[in-house]
């Protein structure tokens, strides 16, 4: 019984081990989406410790609640469509060139 007992307490504490690596797995899961997002010309951004859609192209910040597939396509379909058949590289390339923009406005204002 004893031994029953201690193999019971064993797996519960795998359990509760289990259950604390999936708490990583949101992280994992933004920085996939916003791979996909990049599709649209989106890219993820945290104000305050939210998670919002900010576009590559005129560096809006959307809200949280529109960090959405069809939300993000459709800013880009009516703002950006003249980009619509560009290759993901050029998305790439101006979150890259948004990247060091920021780091740039980060300097004047130290
Ligand atoms: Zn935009």
């Amino acid at each position: 019984m004893d031994k029953f007992l201690s193999r019971k307490r064993t797996f519960d504490d795998n359990k509760a081990s289990t259950s604390a690596q999936t708490s990583i797995v949101p992280k994992i899961k933004s920085r996939k989406y916003s791979q996909e997002y990049l599709n649209f010309g989106f890219t993820i951004t945290e104000v305050n410790g939210e998670e919002k859609p900010l576009c590559v192209i005129c560096s809006k910040i959307l809200a949280a609640d529109s960090m959405k597939p069809n939300k993000l396509k459709r800013h880009f379909e009516t703002l950006h469509g003249e980009y619509i058949n560009k290759p993901r590289e050029f998305f790439e390339s101006k979150l890259k060139s948004y990247g060091k923009q920021k780091t740039f406005l980060k300097k004047l204002c130290q």
